[in-house]
């Protein structure tokens, strides 16, 4: 096929079709019609234009050997996609680092986050909680990704039955309409599922993120935390979580930074005070060495929960 030769005969057949669409008996206007679609800068044909994209760089045979992860493509990866992934992997207490991906269209940017956060909780599999969020301006994006998502879960025997995602973004409620378990081609939809049993992946947008640290349980369920998820880059709590995202945040921060300092493996008085409306109770905690995790409660009312990722934030005193 010659580009040329083709854009010659498009430009024709589309003029030949107008003309016999738009027919004018009387010769003049019919050719002024003519010369006007035609005109070689006011008319309605420009080009024929040549695009110089090159095609993406393919990694190298022994670079995609060594791709940092245990959950990997099975296709050999660009290479921003390799380089996405050395920059976030979590495998051998990597720290993943804050990163932006810019390639044009089809070039694999969902791949870059999606290998790293897969393998993230094929690792952690056996730790409640969300570890993950996905945030997205618009909600047809997160759709079209949770298919993606649901996909690549379903097709690895590792992650299959183990991983769960949920796509919260303000539908839902309906239970005939909305799954509530893990498919082929679909993630939890169900907004109660979600809430009653939060996934390991959560895609969200901003106000439903906002809307879900506040939401209103019935019976206070178990705070599972990951507590990176409420700190800026640097570490410190991030400036703009709501009120009540800060609140808990600092309560948080205190319960790592009592705890961590005593030390305690079995539940002890850390001196805070229960942070439940109306409360008066004391909090005691406990630090799992083994786990890494800090469990925490009330000893008046049933406010309780589990603190991960707390090792190496500016509270953790066990180093100390
Ligand atoms: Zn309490």
């Amino acid at each position: 096929m010659l580009p040329l030769q083709q854009a010659y005969e498009v430009k024709h057949s589309l003029i030949e079709y107008l003309k016999a669409t738009f027919r004018f008996k009387d010769k003049g206007v019919h050719d002024a019609f003519y010369n006007f679609i035609t005109h070689p800068e006011e008319g309605i044909f420009n080009g024929p234009y040549m695009s110089l994209k090159l095609p993406f760089i393919t990694a190298g045979g022994s670079d995609s050997a060594a791709i940092p992860l245990e959950i990997a493509p099975t296709f050999p990866p660009y290479h921003h996609q390799l380089q996405a992934f050395e920059r976030l992997t979590t495998h051998d207490g990597h720290q993943p680092q804050s990163t932006l991906v810019t390639t044009g269209t089809s070039s694999g940017k969902t791949e870059c986050f999606l290998y790293p956060i897969l393998y993230y909780c094929h690792k952690h599999a056996g730790r409640k909680g969300i570890k993950v969020i996905i945030l997205y301006p618009l909600n047809a994006l997160a759709t079209d990704q949770a298919k993606r998502l649901a996909e690549a879960i379903w097709n690895d025997d590792r992650l299959k039955g183990r991983i769960t995602a949920g796509l919260f973004i303000g539908e839902g409620r309906d239970k005939k309409h909305f799954e509530s378990q893990m498919g082929e081609t679909h993630i939890i939809e169900n907004r109660t599922a979600i809430v009653e049993n939060p996934p390991d992946i959560l895609l969200t947008n901003f106000k439903m993120l906002d809307y879900a640290t506040q939401y209103p349980p019935k019976q206070t369920p178990m705070c599972i935390t990951n507590i990176k998820h409420f700190l800026d880059e640097n570490g410190n709590i991030a400036a703009g979580m709501n009120v009540s995202g800060r609140k808990m945040a600092s309560f948080l921060a205190m319960i790592i930074d009592h705890s961590t300092a005593q030390q305690e493996e079995e539940m002890t008085d850390i001196d805070i005070r229960c942070n439940n409306r109306g409360c008066h109770g004391a909090i005691l905690a406990e630090v799992n060495r083994s786990e890494n995790t800090i469990y925490w409660g009330c000893t008046d009312c049933d406010h309780e929960g589990m603190i991960s990722e707390w090792k190496g934030s500016k509270w953790d005193n066990s180093n100390r």
